[in-house]
């Protein structure tokens, strides 16, 4: 018997979250976002401790990542590049805050 192991998690922003803009060109109307797990994580920011999810931009495409750093560029001033070198490194956190998380059948399994 083979396990299936990938992971196939996504997150689905809140049509009403200010990011449903950004994410609807990137991964289009369903605003699925595909995670690299399930688990929340913490990070001390600016502003306290936020919780985010790790979104997984190996599961997007090279257009996606150019449409993404477009409108990250264009929301929030962030440089084009660097917004692409994170991507390489696997680096996209999702705040947690207004998303639904579903968990992949490999993820289900391993919860008790
Ligand atoms: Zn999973």
């Amino acid at each position: 018997m083979s396990i299936d192991i990938r992971c196939n998690c996504y997150a689905i922003i809140s049509k009403a979250d200010k990011r449903a803009e950004i994410w609807r060109n990137v991964v289009g109307d369903d605003l699925r976002v595909p995670l690299k797990h399930p688990i929340p994580v913490n990070m001390n920011g600016p502003n306290g401790i936020m919780s985010f999810y790790e979104g997984d931009p190996s599961k997007l495409t090279k257009d996606q990542w150019t449409t993404l750093s477009l409108e990250m560029n264009k929301k929030f001033g962030v440089p084009l590049q660097l917004v692409i070198d994170d991507l390489k490194k696997g680096i996209l956190p999702i705040k947690a805050e207004n998303c639904t998380v579903f968990w992949c059948e490999h993820h289900s399994r391993l919860a008790l």
